[in-house]
């Protein structure tokens, strides 16, 4: 499933060229987006980048101040929220404390005036897609959070929208049941074949249950690509620090032939190369980054200490059960941190406070930024 990657594919969503402005705040800046049907995307990044904004347009609550957006080829401009064919869950739920489970969920298909028979199969149907069969007598009130949640999720989705347009909506409840239903909503997805768009500020949500991830700074999209992509191979210092852990060295490009770049990291006294493909002239400033679960660590001075190697002390390790986190400060000042499995820092004749150390990495391992 790809449909990315195929220049015949038709976009099921499309944001062209959309501005959004507040005043003269742009929220969203001359942004185009094409999201294809049954993809579950994320829209990735910190308050305030514009992403619910942007979910907003598609659902029709907002319109863009210029541009298009287009759903299965249809430009929206001038159709109400509930004439599309997205259905927008919130963060809040805003469940009917009043009602039960089955009125909750069977209110939006009596507003339409479904016939009575069919509301009560639909009804059942979404009872039974979130495995609540047995709760559909009780309140709101009468809920776990989980719970309530998949009944926010069963009204959302029994009008049988073409798109399901999430903001935060895992915000509320605790990591574990978080993790859960992010599992759910993956199996949800598939089950129905339908188009997920997630709003979402974390990036282990996103990584989750997302296909494909954009992720946005300021009104714009900085990367979009499939969280491995997103992972290894961030276009940017901003894309990179945003996902998961990562050490930035910055330098300057001593050579970039085919095949490879070679960079002076000086802060970090270290020459490193890559076997990545960098735009770059020698003198060009870059930096290297590396996950910190690519970094080795030994007290022994590698082969070659000339190249992907660099020396320094350990002045902290996080335990964290798994893995350990060793922090390593270099002669510089500056520090880098290595992922140790603790698999195999047990075998090992384990490394501790204060000792003198060197972290190297193989030439896969990391990769040069150029902004
Ligand atoms: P969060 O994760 O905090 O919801 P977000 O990325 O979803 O953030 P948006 O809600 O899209 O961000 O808001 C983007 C920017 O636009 C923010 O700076 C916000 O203050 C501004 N904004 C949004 N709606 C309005 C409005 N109706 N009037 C003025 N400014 C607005």
């Amino acid at each position: 499933f790809a449909p990315w990657n195929d220049p015949s594919a038709k976009a099921f969503i499309e944001f062209r060229n959309v501005t959004r402005s507040f005043g003269d705040f742009t929220a969203v800046d001359n942004l185009s987006l094409k999201i294809y049907e049954r993809e579950f995307f994320a829209l990735l990044g910190p308050s305030g980048c514009g992403k619910t904004t942007l979910m907003r347009m598609l659902a029709g609550f907002d319109a863009p101040t210029s541009g298009e957006v287009l759903l299965d080829g249809q430009n929206l401009a001038g159709i109400p929220p509930y004439k599309r064919p997205t259905n927008m869950m919130f963060q809040s739920y805003a469940l009917f404390p009043h009602m039960t489970v089955w009125d909750n969920i069977a209110f939006g298909l009596k507003q339409d005036g479904m016939p009575k028979a069919d509301i009560a199969k639909r009804v059942e149907e979404m009872l039974h897609l979130v495995k609540l069969e047995t709760f559909a007598k009780r309140k709101p009130h009468q809920l776990s959070g989980g719970q309530r949640q998949r009944v926010a999720l069963a009204r959302s989705l029994a009008k049988k929208p073409k798109v399901l347009l999430l903001d935060e909506p895992l915000g509320a409840l605790d990591k574990k049941l978080r993790e859960e239903t992010q599992f759910e909503l993956i199996d949800l997805q598939q089950r129905l074949g339908m188009t997920f768009l997630i709003v979402t500020h974390d990036q282990e949500e996103a990584m989750t249950v997302a296909d494909r991830i954009a992720v946005m700074n300021h009104g714009k999209i900085v990367q979009v690509a499939t969280p491995a992509e997103i992972y290894e191979q961030p276009n940017s210092r901003y894309v990179a620090d945003f996902i998961g852990e990562i050490n930035v060295l910055e330098g300057r490009v001593s050579a970039s032939p085919s095949g490879g770049a070679r960079l002076e990291c000086v802060a970090a006294g270290a020459t490193v190369e890559t076997r990545q493909q960098v735009d770059a002239k020698p003198g060009d400033q870059a930096w290297f980054a590396i996950r910190p679960e690519k970094v080795r660590i030994s007290r022994d001075a590698p082969a070659d200490p000339s190249v992907n190697a660099v020396p320094g002390e350990v002045w902290d390790i996080g335990y964290l059960g798994d893995v350990s986190i060793y922090h390593v400060r270099l002669a510089s000042g500056a520090t880098m941190k290595a992922t140790i499995t603790n698999t195999t820092r047990l075998v090992e004749r384990p490394i501790s406070w204060e000792d003198k150390v060197w972290m190297t990495w193989s030439v896969d391992g990391g990769i040069v930024l150029t902004k």
